[in-house]
């Protein structure tokens, strides 16, 4: 095979690669559009490695607005359209204790969103939550009593790969065309104007991005769309664009046991009587809910200490859920004392460590989505609506409920969002 001409190539078909696009070939259903993957199908990526829960507990606006308007639409395919995409409403609990830095922030949240604080007594009296851990623990760990809890309402889990199926099956439909088992090599950046000298394209040349080298050829687009997430860099770096991001490893333990299963399907915290996903008082260790395998998924968004090194196929490192993670969750949540880990992996947060919003911009024929910062899941829907009003020269994105955003909101030179407090 040699060359292959397309309108649009997008490379990558995790959430972000596969919103994108949907919402391209919706606006314009003349286009002929490849996404490409160097897997044997979609979502096997972060995608497939997320945690995937679902918040939109927010501090900056933009995405509050980004996840509120993703979640309206997950909703819109799981109860209008009928497609089960496993999305729950099992809630988003933190526990607090005195003074917790979070809580001016949740406040603030609980004006934009539905939500609810917990007394100690509701606490107490659901009986999986031991709000004084023992005295030991709490000296040597530094662990402090839980005082209150609070939980966003309009919150919690789905599936990744159900939810990334609904939009391959869509795009399918729309003959958007997939080329799996295909890694590009690499972006050549050529003038736009070819004179046929060797060392092209030169500086006083105008440039344009001319295809991706790839083993079964080049691939010719006049627009391309790079939705690599982790993997953006190893791409756009040798071509001198910068992508903003660092990879930060995530890790997610599988946790199960007679205690925790009961635990897992007696609780009165939200309307889906699932226990909710639960951020500890300490190091950010949270529990996932996970219905489909009885257990619980536990991780943890460590920061100082975990560098930036990158793998492909990273490792879950069981010593650290031995003598990092377990400690802290059996001293507040007495079912962990007799359970065993049945599963683990490990994945990147493709991290934007200055603002943590997402990164939509284009440089020459070139479209950069990332920067997701370990929400790309839930805010999949909507960066693939961004990326599409790019496509499309759209000053702003229309996301769900008559919210929009501009659209230059998440690019570079014109970027506007607040800071995100809130990345776990
Ligand atoms: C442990 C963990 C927990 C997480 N928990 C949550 C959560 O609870 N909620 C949430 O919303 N988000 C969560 N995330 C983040 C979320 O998974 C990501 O933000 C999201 O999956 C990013 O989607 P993406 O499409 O950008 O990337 P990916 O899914 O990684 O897709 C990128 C695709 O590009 C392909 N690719 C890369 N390089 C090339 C190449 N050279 N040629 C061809 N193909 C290529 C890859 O194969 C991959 O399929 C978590 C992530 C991790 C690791």
């Amino acid at each position: 095979m040699s060359e292959i001409r397309y309108d649009l190539a997008v490379i990558g078909s995790g959430i972000v690669g596969l919103t994108s696009a949907f919402y391209i070939k919706k606006g314009n259903p003349d286009l002929k559009i490849v996404v490409i993957d160097k897997q044997h199908t979609f979502a096997q990526g972060q995608t497939g490695r997320s945690a995937a829960a679902f918040r939109d507990l927010f501090s900056s606006d933009t995405n509050y607005n980004l996840a509120a308007s993703s979640i309206d639409f997950y909703s819109h395919i799981q109860k209008e359209l009928g497609y089960d995409i496993g999305m729950r409403y099992t809630g988003y609990m933190f526990l607090l204790t005195e003074g917790n830095e979070k809580l001016p922030v949740l406040e603030e949240l609980s004006k934009k969103t539905r939500t609810r604080t917990l007394g100690r007594d509701e606490l107490e009296n659901n009986g999986n939550i031991k709000l004084v851990p023992d005295r030991d623990v709490s000296e040597i760990m530094g662990l402090k009593e839980i005082v209150g809890g609070f939980i966003g309402l309009n919150c919690g889990i789905i599936e990744p790969d159900l939810l990334s199926k609904y939009y391959y099956e869509e795009l399918i439909h729309m003959g958007v065309e997939f080329m799996f088992n295909t890694p590009v090599e690499s972006i050549s950046l050529e003038p736009f104007d070819k004179l046929d000298f060797p060392g092209e394209p030169f500086l006083w040349q105008k440039k344009t991005i001319g295809s991706l080298k790839t083993p079964r050829g080049d691939i010719v687009a006049d627009t391309y769309v790079v939705a690599t997430d982790v993997w953006s860099s190893e791409l756009l770096d040798p071509i001198g664009i910068d992508c903003h991001i660092r990879p930060k490893k995530r890790q997610v333990f599988q946790v199960s046991g007679e205690e925790i299963e009961k635990m897992l399907f007696s609780s009165r915290f939200s309307e889906s009587e699932i226990f909710p996903f639960t951020v500890l008082p300490s190091n950010s260790v949270y529990m996932r809910p996970a219905p489909r395998e009885k257990s619980f998924w536990v991780g943890v968004a460590d920061d100082i200490g975990r560098d930036f090194s990158f793998q492909d196929d990273p490792m879950a490192e069981r010593r650290y859920y031995d003598y990092n993670i377990i400690q802290v969750i059996q001293s507040y949540i007495p079912a962990f004392s007799n359970s065993r880990v049945t599963g683990m992996w490990a994945g990147y947060y493709s991290y934007n460590t200055i603002d943590m919003n997402p990164y939509v911009f284009q440089t020459l024929n070139l479209i950069v989505a990332t920067g997701t910062s370990g929400s790309g899941i839930l805010k999949g829907d909507s960066v693939g609506r961004t990326v599409a009003a790019l496509y499309n020269q759209e000053e702003y994105v229309n996301l769900t409920n008559n919210r929009k955003i501009k659209t230059s909101d998440l690019g570079v030179s014109e970027r506007n969002v607040d800071r995100e407090r809130f990345v776990l």
